[in-house]
């Protein structure tokens, strides 16, 4: 990038057209003639040899009296006001990376600023509290050991539960994640080992040598830039095991050079940009939200390499780092607006702003060993009350892989009956068989055949497996297993309802909407089925759940909402629409549908998977909402947190001392032991009492 080096001419590149990161590829651009160009409005007052990354405290009271934290590596850390003026100087310590997040909660019940940044010379993370009142705003926390050289740090908190962490990366190619906690004094890790060390919640290699970091806290991703190589996004949580993806890539396959800088714009619903500042082609804009569509690049007058940005509430600040006096200059929004239409900036949110309100939080009591399988593997859950010892009762847990499991109430694997691929199981106890007999019938989703398998479910002892097949007899039998043959497009979800008259059913739905409704009919030789009604949802059906008392069937469309049916089968009403996806409350997919209902009180609980939470409608009250919690993780139990939800299950009644009004279990897509490294996926189980008590129920 020698050219731009030599060039006095700066122009403004708008979407790929002309210079800087255009389709041509070319590693000279030419700016294009008489190209408008972005005049930045103000310096800092002070210039500093090595400036760096900085971050941007919002002002929540005096909107645009921002403060800016500069990282000046050896020459410490650097506070200016909005002005640019210099209020502050810390040349104690060399200073890579800054980042900032607010209302950080302390043990007195306040909540305090917090500016993290990278201590290269340490190996470690350092923490300042942000006081803008006072004459010298920055007080030095300490440090938190970091295992490696830090060259940039990225600040999250997670909206939904308020957890904390910092990531570093280095120049290594090294990403280390930490949970924090402030504890009055100092930044701690919220995870130790044995001898009080702190412990990485996450580590990974992320390629060759990564510049910066920034993670979007409202959509939960970490976004890594690989300097001679692209912009990666992870999944921000401690927990995320999931893969990475390219937001875009060094030329020839994409069209950055040398990424240097990230930072985030937010915008209202979802809205605003992730900026990339590239050392070869300037600063580049990408959508927020989606995949991070490429939406222009800009360059800026008198800034020959865009190195260092800090997003603030009315203006960019861009480090110019090759000045022949190295500074930090301000880009109005409005200046930028006048003359970058394709991506315009208005009403930028700052992170106090991005929390999901009204969300309580319950701890995780137990969770069920691991599941056979690696990646998404356990889905859906069921319950078997034991009829006379409720210790003795049995959680059941899909492997959609391979097999069913049924585990005891403390989590350990009690069977794992391998076979077929059953993703969604269900079951009614006290169904009368054709002799008079009493048994608990189990069904699931073979998806493996595209079948309904049928169980029966009995006590588990020494010499008694508790999960026991039930062959399918008469017409509809599969030629390869003795399960039923399903006529919908690949079965998906399933579940059952106990009729009036006392007839088994089982709903099984299909990816393509199409809904079957089973009459089965148990026989000393098996179970037989007839379909007795058919019909259709316009897009991906899943969760399901039956109310045997009310005779209703709720169903949900993934994208859509959740519906009310007649479960008796000669009904033909209409569905009545019980809740819409709406992105706030009940976020898509809507997965797992469990039913509460002790007697007196009746709840419908949906799992709006994209926000990591769990819906609780009032049946006994229009179906309005009573509220939305999210289990999180106890790290001195060493039991992790559940999200990214498919099935959940409730059932009421008391269980011992842990479990004194009901359990709540859910799967969990990213299982962590206590020391946070991954396993396969697992079912949380939680006190539905204390869910109750946080929801004010
Ligand atoms: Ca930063
Ligand atoms: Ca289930
Ligand atoms: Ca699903
Ligand atoms: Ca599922
Ligand atoms: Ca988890
Ligand atoms: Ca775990």
């Amino acid at each position: 990038m020698t050219a731009w080096r030599h060039s006095l001419y700066v122009c403004l590149c708008l979407a790929l057209a002309g210079c800087g990161g255009d389709d041509s590829g070319s590693d000279s651009p030419e700016p294009p003639d008489g190209g408008e160009r972005l005049a930045t409005e103000l310096v800092t007052s002070a210039s500093f040899e090595d400036i760096g990354d900085a971050a941007v405290w919002m002002n929540p009271t005096t909107p645009g009296e921002d403060l800016l934290a500069v990282a000046l590596e050896g020459d410490g850390l650097a506070l200016f006001d909005h002005n640019g003026q210099l209020l502050q100087h810390d040349p104690v310590r060399a200073v890579l990376g800054a980042d900032i997040r607010y209302d950080i909660a302390t043990p007195d019940g306040q909540r305090i600023d917090l500016l993290a940044v990278g201590l290269p010379e340490e190996g470690a993370f350092g923490f300042y509290r942000i006081q803008p009142g006072l004459n010298e705003p920055l007080t030095y926390l300490g440090s938190l050991p970091a295992t490696i050289e830090p060259e940039s740090v990225c600040l999250h908190k997670n909206v939904t539960t308020d957890e904390l962490s910092v990531t570093g990366v280095s120049g290594s190619g090294r990403v280390v994640q930490y949970k924090l906690r402030y504890d009055g004094s100092g930044v701690v890790s919220t995870v130790m080992d044995d001898t009080g060390q702190p412990v990485p919640v996450r580590r990974f290699s992320a390629g060759g040598e990564l510049s910066d970091c920034v993670v979007d806290d409202k959509t939960a991703t970490l976004y890594v830039a690989e300097e001679e190589v692209g912009v990666w996004a992870y999944g921000a949580g401690a927990e995320d095991v999931k893969g990475r993806r390219l937001v875009d890539s060094v030329y020839p396959l994409g069209r950055l050079q040398e990424i240097e800088g990230l930072d985030l714009i937010y915008g209202g619903a979802g809205a605003g940009y992730l900026v990339v500042a590239d050392e070869g082609v300037g600063f580049s804009v990408y959508e927020r939200g989606g995949e991070n569509a490429h939406v222009t690049t800009f360059q800026v007058e008198g800034i020959a390499e865009a190195e260092a940005l800090a997003i603030g509430a009315d203006a960019f600040w861009l480090g110019n780092t090759e000045a022949a006096e190295p500074v930090y200059e301000k880009l109005p929004y409005s200046t930028y607006n006048r003359a970058v239409t394709a991506a315009p900036v208005t009403d930028v949110l700052s992170h106090r702003e991005l929390e999901v309100p009204d969300v309580k939080l319950v701890a995780a009591t137990a969770e069920t060993d691991e599941v056979d399988d690696d990646g998404d593997a356990a889905d859906d859950p069921a319950f078997w009350v034991h009829p006379s010892d409720p210790a003795k009762s049995l959680v059941l847990g899909t492997n959609k892989q391979g097999g069913l499991m049924a585990y005891d109430l403390s989590g350990n694997e009690v069977q794992y009956l391998e076979g077929g691929e059953p993703n969604n199981v269900d079951l009614r106890q006290n169904v009368t068989g054709s002799d008079g007999q009493q048994i608990t019938l189990a069904a699931a989703s073979n998806r493996e055949l595209n079948t309904i398998a049928l169980y029966r479910i009995v006590e588990a002892t020494p010499d008694q497996q508790p999960i026991q097949r039930l062959p399918a007899v008469g017409n509809h039998v599969h030629a390869e297993a003795a399960e039923l043959v399903s006529g919908v497009g690949e079965v998906y979800g399933l579940c059952m309802y106990k009729g009036f008259d006392g007839t088994p059913y089982v709903f099984v739905n299909g990816k393509d909407g199409q809904v079957e409704q089973w009459r089965l009919r148990v026989t000393q030789q098996g179970v037989a089925g007839e379909v007795v009604r058919r019909f259709r949802l316009d897009s991906q059906p899943e969760g399901c759940v039956a109310d045997d008392h009310s005779g209703k069937l709720y169903l949900g469309e993934e994208d859509e909402g959740i519906w009310t049916y007649e479960a008796e089968p000669l009904t033909t009403a209409d569905p009545t629409r019980f809740a819409a996806v709406d992105g706030s409350t009940l976020v898509a997919d809507v997965e797992g549908l469990t039913l509460y209902d002790d007697g007196t009180n009746k709840y419908l609980i949906a799992s709006s998977q994209g926000n990591n939470t769990y819906v609780v409608y009032d049946l006994n009250n229009s179906g309005s909402v009573a509220g939305v919690f999210a289990i999180i993780g106890d790290d001195e139990r060493g039991v992790d947190g559940a999200s990214d939800t498919d099935g959940i299950h409730v059932v009421p009644g008391q269980f011992g001392e842990r479990y004194p009004n009901g359990i709540f279990i859910a799967q969990d897509w990213y299982n962590v032991d206590g020391e946070y490294a991954p396993g396969n996926q697992n079912f949380k189980l939680t006190s539905w009492d204390e869910v109750m008590q946080v929801l004010g129920l």
